[in-house]
């Protein structure tokens, strides 16, 4: 099989950002004093978790943020968790907040993405900030696009340039990739199909699409086949598998990687795709939300002192 396709390469595309990040982040310092923070909280001891909170910690302080992290026992009661996060809503000089996912089973997820200042959730999975992204994208400004989805659009624009009028399939609708993945591309003008679970012929629907997205997490779900030949491919999956030899296991995304470059014109590897632009993104959404509340207190303090000169 001859390959052909392009490799996306997302661990530069994420460096180049990370310096478009570090810039915005100087500028910012030297306008207003203020450096981007961003508060991470970690409730358990999950190694993976454990290894992505530090990672986040040592991006940002790469990019010139602060950072600070807060890891709690896996007994702590919502209560406390709940109380962290009010104290941190109120904390001016944290921008970001994030909740390190999976939390444990007696706390209730939702009710603890509730409870994060939305201007603050960086994560961008406040019900408000999901109402937002399903909004009309001409009506809405501030909102904030979860990390992962909007690496995959950061992608496909370098790839693609304009969106607009073709087929795009995303398999997979969780709250993190899936559904907001599918309203980017519905905002970018594409035709967007979702796949999940009980779709009842996927490898039909894969062959319809110009932009095909799987965020599964089901190793080598997608056969390179069912491609569209010049189809642009972004793999999501993360998933972890035994080496043919029996010996040790490796990083594979969902789709059949090498099949699939064979029929696509740009695809992004497992590892060194997607991947690397989750953090970035994080850290995108950092500094926004750090320059939206510098921006809204400096216009509170304006209009204080106005008030103060009219009574004066
Ligand atoms: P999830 O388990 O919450 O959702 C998986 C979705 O895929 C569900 O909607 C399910 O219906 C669908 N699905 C599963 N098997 C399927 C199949 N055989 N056919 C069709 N649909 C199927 O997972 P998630 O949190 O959305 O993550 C998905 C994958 O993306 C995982 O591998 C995860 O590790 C990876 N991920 C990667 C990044 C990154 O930064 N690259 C970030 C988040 C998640």
């Amino acid at each position: 099989m001859t390959a052909t396709a392009r490799i996306i390469d997302g661990k530069r595309r994420a460096a180049q950002l990370r310096h478009d990040i570090a810039i915005g982040v100087e500028r910012l310092r030297d306008e207003t004093g203020i450096a981007p923070k961003l508060a991470a909280i970690l409730v358990g001891d999950d190694p993976a978790s454990a290894i992505y909170v530090r990672r986040k910690g040592e991006q940002a302080a790469a990019v010139g943020m602060e950072s600070e992290s807060h890891r709690l026992s896996t007994s702590i009661s919502q209560d406390d968790l709940l109380a962290l996060i009010d104290r941190l809503n109120h904390d001016a000089a944290v921008h970001g907040i994030l909740v390190q996912l999976p939390l444990p089973p007696h706390i209730d997820k939702a009710a603890v993405l509730r409870r994060i200042d939305p201007g603050k959730d960086v994560d961008g999975f406040h019900p408000v900030n999901v109402g937002l992204l399903a909004s009309d994208s001409e009506t809405v400004d501030g909102r904030i696009i979860p990390c992962t989805p909007m690496g995959c659009m950061m992608l496909l624009a370098d790839e693609l340039g304009s969106l607009e009028g073709m087929n795009a399939v995303v398999v997979g609708c969780s709250n993190i990739v899936g559904r907001p993945m599918a309203q980017l591309l519905l905002q970018a003008r594409c035709t967007v199909s979702i796949a999940h679970i009980h779709t009842r012929d996927l490898p039909e629907l894969v062959a319809s699409a110009d932009i095909l997205v799987s965020a599964a997490g089901a190793p080598g779900l997608i056969k390179g086949s069912w491609i569209k030949p010049g189809a642009v491919v972004i793999d999501v999956g993360i998933n972890r598998v035994p080496n043919a030899d029996g010996d040790g296991s490796r990083i594979v995304g969902d789709v059949c990687f090498d099949e699939a470059t064979a029929r696509a014109s740009a695809i992004t590897p497992v590892p060194g795709g997607v991947g690397p632009m989750t953090i970035a993104c994080l850290l995108e959404n950092t500094l926004r939300a750090a320059i939206a509340m510098t921006a809204e207190r400096r216009h509170d303090t304006d209009m204080a002192s106005d008030r103060q000169s009219q009574f004066a």
